[in-house]
């Protein structure tokens, strides 16, 4: 969404391309003699795709992660020619675009197998063998990794695949000492020595998202798939902040007050009137809601940095609007108030608004939708 560059912007997100690079090498060496895979799905996790791609490229990202296949091939129209990996498409799904353009891809069924030997062109399919190994999502289990690994073994025999890798997802790596952790990994190591039996010894293995990259150094095997640690956010949320994992938290949400007023006591506020002054208040009013990926869930207490305090969100957020109570601030339209950033200058975190809105970390930034600018420093 275009905005007047000369007047200031009703509300932005600044993304800190420094944080990220930072964010970048600190995974590197929590994963020391692994291979990197930054991933940008969701649009970077709302960051933005394609400038978090190239900060986590010139960092050293080896590889970028994608969910979809026209992220996928965003990137590439982007000048991104490294290894890019996708991992989500459906039957049916137009494979050939990927395939030529060398983007690696995932296989968890033999009919998936079939639809990428079908799809290639001029050159052979990049693919890694998807093993579930207990999350119940994609890929396939222990009684169907026979069927998985000969269709694969057949098609490499044509030429028209490569077995590139063998992968798998954690569900429960936010908690490091699940023993779902430990059942997973046993699972996986055992998927990797069937395909070995078999005569597939992939190149790249695996496993680890953030939480694993941070805390579960067992799992790493030669590539790592960090997202939400990339931008700065802890998987471990509260538990485990950021600034304890060397992170930086590189978005940060801004928006000027639209209009202040003093209301008296007893005023009911937005939708329902659920809030009510219980003094005369200062109220500001940010250009903000629901439609920009505010969650609903934070209206009566999402938190606001105004004039150096905390401040909380009153009432309803309702889709383009949100009030703040700004006690008794002197305050005036047009001034600025933070609604999250890294927390660093006592303004509230993505933590803090997962808090309010009884959600994650993740959801806080990845919502946040078109209208507001995202502004790259
Ligand atoms: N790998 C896959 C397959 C994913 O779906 C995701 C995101 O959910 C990630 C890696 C990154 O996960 P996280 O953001 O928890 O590091």
């Amino acid at each position: 969404m275009s905005t007047h560059q000369s007047r200031p912007v009703r509300a932005e997100a600044v993304v800190d391309l420094a944080a990220i690079r930072h964010n970048v090498t600190t995974l590197r060496a929590r994963a020391e003699g692994a291979q990197l895979m930054a991933v940008v799905k969701a649009d970077g996790y709302g960051h933005g795709m394609v400038p978090v791609a190239r900060a986590a490229r010139e960092a050293g990202a080896d590889w970028i992660g994608a969910a979809v296949l026209e992220e996928a091939l965003a990137l590439r129209e982007a000048g991104d020619t490294g290894p890019i990996f996708c991992w989500l498409t459906t039957p049916g799904e137009p494979l050939e675009d990927a395939i030529e353009a060398g983007i690696d891809l995932s296989a968890g069924a033999p009919w998936e197998i079939d639809e990428l030997a079908i799809a290639v062109q001029d050159r052979p399919a990049r693919v890694h063998l998807k093993i579930d190994t207990g999350m119940s999502r994609g890929g396939a289990v222990p009684e169907e990794w026979p069927a998985l690994i000969r269709a694969a073994v057949r098609e490499q025999a044509t030429g028209r695949i490569e077995i590139k890798g063998i992968w798998s997802h954690l569900a429960s790596s936010d908690e490091p000492k699940s023993t779902a952790n430990e059942s997973q990994l046993a699972t996986f190591t055992e998927a990797i020595e069937v395909a070995e039996s078999f005569g597939i010894d992939a190149e790249f293995k695996h496993l680890a998202n953030s939480g694993a990259t941070l805390a579960l150094p067992e799992t790493h095997f030669n590539l790592v798939r960090p997202g939400v640690a990339t931008y700065g956010l802890s998987p471990f949320g509260h538990a485990l902040p950021s600034a304890e994992l060397g992170l930086r938290p590189a978005m940060t949400l801004k928006a000027r007050l639209a209009m202040v007023k003093r209301v008296p006591a007893g005023a009911g506020v937005s939708y329902g009137l659920t809030w009510t002054a219980p003094r005369p208040s200062t109220l500001g009013l940010i250009p903000l809601g629901y439609g920009d990926g505010l969650p609903r869930h934070a209206s009566n207490g999402g938190p606001v940095q105004a004039y150096g305090a905390r401040r909380a969100i009153v009432g309803r957020i309702c889709m383009d609007q949100c009030v703040v109570d700004l006690e008794d601030d002197d305050a005036a339209a047009g001034d600025e108030v933070v609604l999250f950033g890294p927390g660093t200058a006592g303004e509230p975190t993505a933590d803090d608004w997962a808090d309010a809105a009884g959600t994650i970390n993740y959801e806080i930034v990845t919502r946040l939708g078109p209208r507001i600018p995202r502004r790259y420093v």
